[in-house]
Parts: C-alpha cells; sequence; structure tokens
C-alpha cells in the first residue's frame, strides 16, 4: 500500500464497506455472484451506476471481461477506451489510476476532486498481482454537486481491489486445476470408449465435445476422409472458406500445423499406416491457442486417431454382419431386412405384427455421471432383460445406441402392449450389477425405459411400423417416461 497512508487509520463507513467487500468474496464463487456482492458492498458508500472487472489473461494476452463468459474487452468497447485499459494492464506502476481519462497517482488524492464531473464519473482502478496488475476494476459512479471523493474511499479502494484480485486469481487457478482433473477424466473415458465402440456416428461428437469443452475459446471442427476428400462430420456446418481451403490442402501432414499466428491448428488424424484419416480443426478470430491447449488437442487427436481407424475397420468387417457386438441383439441392418420380411409375411398370411421401440430414460445422464462402461453394462443387461422376456418367435434388434425395436409376428395389439409391460417393469425392477466394471464407483444401478406399441395395419408400408411405434415412445418420453404408449392410428 501507498506510503501516504500507512500511518492512517480509516474511517468506520470504509470499514463497513471492506468487510462487505470480505464477506461478499467469502460466500460466493460464481463470477456473476461476486460482482454483485460488491457492487452491493460499494453501493453503501457512493452512488454506483455500474461495476466491471476486466482480467488480463497472459496467455492470449487479452483483456477479458470477468462477468461476461469471458469475453474479449475489444468486442464490448470502442477501440479508443479498450486501448485505455490495456494501457492500463501494460504500463501502469501499481498507485496509477484513472478517472475520467486522467491518470493520477494515488499520493495525489487531493487533487482529485477536480477531475470529478456531476453525473458520471468512470473510474479505472488496477487490481494487482505482485507487482504487475492484473487486471481492472471499472467503477462508473454517479456524483452531485455537493459529493466528494474522500482519501478514506480511495485508501478502502485499494484494499478492496487486492481482496478481489486474489479472489479472482484463487478462482482462476481452481478452475486451471478442475480442467485438468476433467481433462485426464475424458482421455480415460476415450481410453475406454476405444476398446469398446465402432459406431462413428456415436464417437465423433463425443470427441467434438470433449474437445469442445476444453478449448472454450474456439470452435471445433472435425472432418473425416470419405472416398478421398474431407468431409465436416461434426458439427453440421462450417461455414468459413478459408478453413475448408485449408484442410483440403492437407493431404499428407502427419503433424499438426499452425496458422494465422496460432488461431487456427490443424491436427491430422493419422492412421497406423501413416495415412489421413480426416482433421480436427481449432479455430478462433481472437484466440491464439496456448502450448498447453495445443498438447490437449495433439493427444486427444491421437488417441481419437486409433479409435477411428478401428472403427473403419469394424465397418468393413460389419458390412455383413447381422448381429450388434454388444448386446448380441440383431443390429440395425439386420432389423430392416426381418422388417420388409416380417411384413411381407404378414400381408400375405394375413396375421397380425406389432412393433415394439424402446428406448433407455435419461441414458445420457449414466454415461456422464458414471462412465461409458456402466453405460456399456446398463445396454447389455437391458438387451437380456429384451431376450428373456421375449418368446422363440420375436425379433428383437438395437436399433441405434440405446434403442431397441422388437418385432412380434402373430401378435395383436393388446397381447404386444402386455409384453411391452412386463418389458419396461422387468427394466424397473432390475438392479444392474456393476462390480464386475473396472473402475465402476458405484456397485449397482437401476434404469427405466420408455415404450411404444404399434399393431401393423394393411396399407402400411414396412417403415411405418417403425416410426408409428416410434412416435408413440415418443409421446411416451415427452409425458413422463417409465411408461408404455400404445399408438391405434
Ligand atoms: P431420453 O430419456 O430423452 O431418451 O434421454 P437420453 O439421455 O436417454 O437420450 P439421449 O439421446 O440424449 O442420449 C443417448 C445417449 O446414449 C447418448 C450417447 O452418448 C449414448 N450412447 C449411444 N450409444 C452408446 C453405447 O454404445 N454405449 C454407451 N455407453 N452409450 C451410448
Ligand atoms: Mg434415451
Ligand atoms: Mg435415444
Amino acid at each position: 500500500m501507498s506510503e501516504a497512508f500507512e500511518q492512517e487509520s480509516i474511517n468506520s463507513k470504509e470499514l463497513d464497506f471492506l468487510s462487505q467487500v470480505s464477506i461478499g468474496l467469502t460466500q460466493n464463487s460464481e463470477p456473476t455472484d461476486i460482482i454483485e456482492a460488491v457492487s452491493n458492498a460499494f453501493r453503501s458508500i457512493i452512488k454506483l451506476e455500474n461495476l466491471n472487472i476486466y482480467i488480463y489473461d497472459e496467455n492470449t494476452q487479452t483483456l477479458r471481461d470477468y462477468t461476461k463468459s469471458w469475453i474479449v474487452i475489444d468486442e464490448i468497447h470502442e477501440k479508443k477506451y479498450t486501448e485505455k485499459l490495456y494501457q492500463i494492464v501494460k504500463n501502469s506502476k501499481y498507485d496509477d489510476f484513472l478517472i475520467n481519462d486522467n491518470t493520477i497517482n494515488i499520493k495525489d488524492f487531493w487533487d482529485i476532486n477536480k477531475y470529478i464531473s456531476t453525473r458520471k464519473n468512470t473510474i479505472l482502478f488496477p487490481m494487482m498481482k505482485g507487482d504487475n496488475p492484473y487486471g481492472i476494476i471499472e467503477l462508473i459512479i454517479n456524483l452531485t454537486m455537493s459529493d466528494i471523493l474522500t482519501i478514506d474511499f480511495f485508501k478502502a479502494l485499494i484494499i478492496a481491489s487486492y481482496q478481489i484480485s486474489l479472489k479472482i486469481q484463487n478462482k482462476v487457478l481452481a478452475d486451471k486445476m478442475q480442467a485438468n482433473i476433467d481433462f485426464h477424466e475424458s482421455m480415460k473415458n476415450i481410453a475406454k470408449i476405444i476398446e469398446t465402440q465402432y459406431d462413428l456416428s456415436y464417437i465423433i461428437p463425443l470427441i467434438g465435445e470433449m474437445i469442445d469443452k476444453f478449448i472454450s475459446d474456439h470452435l471445433i471442427y472435425i472432418f473425416l476422409k470419405q472416398k478421398g476428400s474431407f468431409n465436416l462430420v461434426w458439427p453440421m456446418a462450417c461455414r468459413d472458406t478459408k478453413i475448408l481451403e485449408m484442410v483440403n490442402n492437407m493431404s499428407t501432414d502427419t503433424q499438426y500445423v499452425l496458422a494465422d499466428d496460432n488461431k487456427i491448428g490443424l491436427f491430422p488424424l493419422v492412421a497406423a499406416d501413416s495415412s489421413v484419416l480426416g482433421v480436427i480443426v481449432a479455430h478462433s478470430h481472437i484466440d491464439k491457442l496456448s502450448q498447453r491447449e495445443i498438447d490437449y488437442i495433439d493427444q486427444l487427436t491421437k488417441q481419437s486417431s486409433i479409435t477411428i481407424q478401428r472403427a473403419n475397420m469394424y465397418a468393413e468387417v460389419l458390412q455383413h454382419a447381422t448381429l450388434d457386438a454388444l448386446t448380441g441383439l440383431n443390429n440395425r441392418r439386420q432389423f430392416e431386412v426381418r422388417l420388409k420380411q416380417e411384413v411381407a409375411m404378414a400381408k400375405r398370411k394375413n396375421h397380425p405384427l406389432c412393433a415394439i421401440m424402446l428406448d433407455i430414460d435419461f441414458f445420457k445422464k449414466v454415461n456422464d455421471n458414471h462412465g461409458h462402461a456402466v453405460g456399456d453394462e446398463v445396454l447389455k443387461n437391458v438387451a437380456a432383460i429384451i431376450k428373456s422376456s421375449l418368446r422363440e418367435s420375436d425379433i428383437p434388434s438395437r436399433y441405434g445406441g440405446e434403442e431397441f425395436a422388437i418385432l412380434l409376428p402373430y401378435t395383436k395389439l393388446e397381447e404386444a402392449a402386455t409384453v411391452a409391460q412386463r418389458l419396461r417393469s422387468n427394466v424397473e425392477a432390475k438392479h444392474v450389477d456393476l462390480t464386475g466394471v473396472k473402475d465402476a464407483k458405484i456397485s449397482e444401478i437401476q434404469v427405466t425405459i420408455s415404450v411404444g406399441v404399434y399393431e401393423y395395419h394393411e396399407g402400411d408400408e414396412p417403415q411405418q411400423l417403425y416410426t408409428k411405434a416410434d412416435k408413440a415412445l415418443y409421446f411416451a418420453k415427452e409425458h413422463g417416461r417409465n411408461k408404455v404408449i400404445i399408438n391405434r392410428g
């Protein structure tokens, strides 16, 4: 603290303010709550209109708004103002601050009131980390003719800015540590997926989301090489022609490429034989990728390459497979084949035919909370319940991730509804044993299913048998889940 104040004591109004700041900082941890608590403290001593906190991010060398989801200040303020803010963090000695554009040394406090105006005043006050400015507190205050800013106010402001700075530093550090933990968790998860999964439509979004979570300032794109050219597979669209062009020029690179002053990173997905399977792109208009982020994506890309290569190999093998590898039920392709056969048969022989569609409720949460290995175990158990609850002539299939389709030849609607209810209650009652699942942190889990039932009507296309049962399933989802709904239409 500046020498000028060391011997002096502070007024009780300011002490109250400081204790309010302390309490506010201790009791809150979310940026918006912190700002609100600090603003309220300020309101007890000045007519505060607005308070903002900007933090200097050394990685990207940008000032960011602490509350507005870490947005770069260049996006919220005019250039002239932005430059002023950067000046403060880059040049400021720790006892300088700005009031309405005038740089003032804290020792010259007695002169301050000549710089203030009636009504709106802006104070830009540095927050320190050691000897360096770490950020800025921006105070917009209203003053009337009779108001003056006292030395005590500035003394308190220095202390408050230190407290706020410390709190934010701690919070940022804690978040970074959490991100590290999350990262290792997700690497473990990827490893598990590698062992068990081969469906690209399931794997790719997971990889995309995982990278997205860690590199939140960048847009992430995943391209895969299909029939000789790169196609975007995640997310749905990429409007940036520059990115598309760069990706298409990446045909043989096996190492990542950085461009545009590290704002763009292209990470090739490389197979064991060094052929390029695809590219993961991280792109921002503002932020550079830090070395840490580059290492993250590089590692994730290498892991993902193995997964994708394996999936491609499986896809070839599975061209001719009829069973789903995880559950042993018919796979989707086989379901389509049997659907056509059974509809043709029902027509010809004029016997009833029903379809049941079922989907596990909140299955994403099972994966998110307990990991994908637990999710897989649940899928196997649900499949086993389905198999054991049906007749020999019934045809169960794994239709997609956690969706199952069952064809019931020679079965009328009411019978099918009974089967559906039995399935639903058998699943609900099942305690899925997890003691054999590696790394599972719980010993058992219960899930529920939603079920839709439909009976074939004359004139229906094969596909309608499925879509109408699925419509009922959707209705069951919308009306509370763990339900059987019959579509009679
Ligand atoms: P709802 O009750 O509406 O059906 O919610 P939900 O969470 O079950 O549905 P959602 O479609 O959002 O999530 C399905 C999840 O199933 C997402 C996907 O990651 C997961 N999944 C798909 N295939 C597999 C798999 O083979 N194994 C595992 N563990 N998870 C899978
Ligand atoms: Mg579901
Ligand atoms: Mg589903």
